[in-house]
């Protein structure tokens, strides 16, 4: 028969440690097989629900309305437009139908006030603006519809910005339209997500948003010199506005190895060197589950007390693992709409 643990076991500090702090998790593609679970997809699903959340002792996380990059044209603005706003009523659906489990968060207070109820907050975002197409006006319409954060780009280069994965270059960095985008996301209080932007564009958004930006889920240019991931240079820039890097659980950010042999170990190292770099106030996860996210440990949001496991092992304060697993993301949040209180 299995023993329960002692008062000064490991799994012991871990839920205790969860009870005093604020899990927050920045990325998750769970809305596009919600919305259309008929769309063929190359990715493992079923990495997030309430449930799992609840079970890995996640509090709260940010769902993202995904849409690909298709060609920067009425009919293509109009489809993106479509898709992001059913993904987003399917989420609200998704609260709705699962309300004794968690509810929609639009600030701090309320992801505070779902945790104390033993209910999952969940943010909405919109990972590639494309969905914007040329029209201003959609930033407040999505906000309206619950939306606290906007990812620039996906891979491809749309109205707003070049992406890190496009081949060429469109725009320099942002558009005229971006820097509008950026002003207007300020105004009303959503984060900029420079994820998926090109560095010119992720530099250039650090410099224009009056509040900190995030990067939702990146991992270090140095420790995998891909596209997507960070160079020390963002990493600071970001950091130095107060922003955060968000680190990924994901192979295609963190390593080469093979898939079977890229766990918390790689997870770490992204982290320890972000903490290195720019400090443990602007560092946390962004997992990319139901996206391509998951490692050997951490397969889905069932698993995430292992993290927080690893952090002890590692050596991490509980104050530290505080502001890592959450306070950071709250700080900015804070930040963010206090920016937009002041109009
Ligand atoms: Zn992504």
């Amino acid at each position: 028969m299995a023993q329960a643990p002692g008062p000064d076991s490991l799994e012991t500090r871990v839920e205790r440690l969860h009870d005093s702090i604020v899990s927050i998790d920045t990325h998750n593609d769970f809305a596009m097989s919600l919305a259309f679970p008929e769309r063929s997809t190359t990715v493992a699903k079923g990495q997030v629900s309430f449930e799992l959340m609840r079970k890995g002792r996640l509090d709260a996380a940010f769902f993202a309305a995904f849409q690909s990059q298709g060609p920067c044209t009425e009919a293509g603005h109009a489809r993106a437009q479509y898709l992001a706003d059913s993904m987003l009523r399917a989420l609200h659906r998704y609260t709705e139908e699962n309300e004794h489990l968690g509810g929609v968060a639009y600030d701090t207070r309320e992801i505070r006030a779902l945790k104390k109820q033993g209910r999952a907050a969940m943010l909405l975002s919109i990972e590639n603006a494309y969905c914007l197409g040329e029209e201003i006006s959609l930033v407040e319409h999505y906000y309206r519809m619950g939306v606290r954060m906007i990812g620039l780009t996906h891979n491809g280069n749309n109205c707003l910005a070049d992406a890190a994965m496009d081949s060429v270059e469109r725009h320099g960095g942002l558009s005229p339209f971006g820097y509008e985008v950026i002003d207007e996301m300020n105004r009303l209080g959503m984060i900029v997500d420079v994820s998926h932007a090109s560095r010119k564009a992720c530099l250039q958004a650090v410099e224009a948003s009056r509040t900190p930006v995030m990067a939702s889920h990146s991992g270090v240019y140095n420790l995998k010199e891909i596209p997507r991931n960070l160079t020390d240079a963002e990493i600071i820039a970001i950091a130095s506005r107060g922003g955060l890097i968000q680190v990924s659980i994901g192979r295609y950010f963190l390593s080469f190895l093979p898939k079977e042999e890229v766990g918390l170990r790689q997870l770490l190292d992204h982290i320890n060197y972000v903490v290195k770099l720019a400090g443990i106030e602007h560092v946390g996860i962004g997992s990319d589950f139901d996206g391509g996210g998951g490692i050997v440990g951490v397969e889905h949001m069932g698993r995430m007390k292992a993290i927080t496991r690893a952090l002890l092992e590692e050596g991490y304060s509980d104050d530290e693992i505080a502001k890592l697993w959450g306070g950071n993301v709250l700080r900015l949040m804070d930040q963010v709409h206090a920016y937009a209180r002041s109009f």
